[in-house]
């Protein structure tokens, strides 16, 4: 049974999937098989949750709100393979959950700490064989943008270098209970097997590189690495150039390696 709490809490992001159909297109996406396991960031009113348990799949499903959690542990009391924890998705360790077998991720993300969620899921990308994740539809946009377009950003670059990135379908305002002010995107997120950068460098490159969008990468990059003209120079990379032009083959060049000229 699902609860019909008539309240959503706006401060946890809670906009509850109702559409049965977009519900079901999210779980066929992500394709779990008997005995796969799960992880499940916000399952809310376990409106995914439900249709994870009745394709066998083994779940772990972190909630950060108590009452919700508590009906969710409720609700899958009887199924030994649904873990249900009330827990901050910020401060998870994804490598600790299933003991080491390969994980798949699901989610209909709460909109203000999705970008935050995504930038934890870097770090751990090996844990996970897919990913399939609901955002905002311009954060789908952000994150599946190539260079050259007016989306190319931090977000794009650092989420592509860890991930190669699927955007699958749009999903109305109306899938939802309350309804959002806007439209969602759900994105296939798979770990890219090559990821041929030093991460410390990649951040710091990437994101003073976008600092001031008008600026040339030279002008950005001065402010992180001393001899930013010299790194261009070896990299084939033309200094005049803005960031959003940048390809990806072209910041694994500028971050190949850690550089001690960093300035932090
Ligand atoms: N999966 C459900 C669905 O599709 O109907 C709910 C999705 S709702 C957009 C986001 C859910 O994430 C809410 O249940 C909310 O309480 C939960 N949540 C918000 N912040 C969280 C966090 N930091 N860690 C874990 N869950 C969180």
């Amino acid at each position: 049974m699902q609860s019909h709490r008539p309240f959503a809490k706006r401060s946890l992001g809670q906009n509850f999937l109702i559409d049965e159909s977009v519900i079901r297109r999210i779980v066929d996406a992500l394709g779990p098989n008997e005995g796969d396991v799960v992880v499940e960031i916000g399952p809310g009113r376990g409106a995914l949750t439900e249709k994870l348990v009745e394709r066998k799949a083994e779940v772990f499903a972190f909630e950060l709100d108590t009452e919700l959690a508590r009906e969710l542990k409720e609700r899958f009391r009887a199924s030994a393979t649904v873990h249900i924890e009330e827990a901050d998705a910020l401060k998870l360790d994804f490598s600790k959950i299933g003991e080491g077998r390969n994980l798949r991720l699901v989610a209909n993300l709460p909109y203000n700490v999705s970008t935050a969620i995504l930038q934890r899921l870097f770090e751990s990308a090996d844990a996970f064989t897919e990913c399939v994740l609901m955002f905002q539809r311009e954060v789908v946009d952000r994150i599946a943008a190539q260079p050259g377009t007016k989306e190319r950003g931090y977000l794009s670059v650092l989420t592509q270098a860890h991930f190669d990135v699927e955007k699958l379908f749009d999903v109305p305002p109306t899938a939802f209970r309350p309804v959002p002010n806007v439209w969602s995107s759900v994105a296939r997120l798979k770990p890219r097997s090559d990821r041929p950068f030093d991460p410390i460098a990649l951040e710091a490159i990437v994101s003073s590189s976008f600092a001031q969008k008008r600026k040339t990468i030279l002008n950005n990059l001065k402010n992180v690495i001393a001899d930013a003209d010299q790194l261009l120079l070896q990299s084939g990379i033309d200094p005049k150039r803005r960031a959003e032009t940048i390809s990806l083959e072209e910041w694994f060049k500028l971050s190949a390696s850690p550089h001690d000229k960093l300035k932090r």
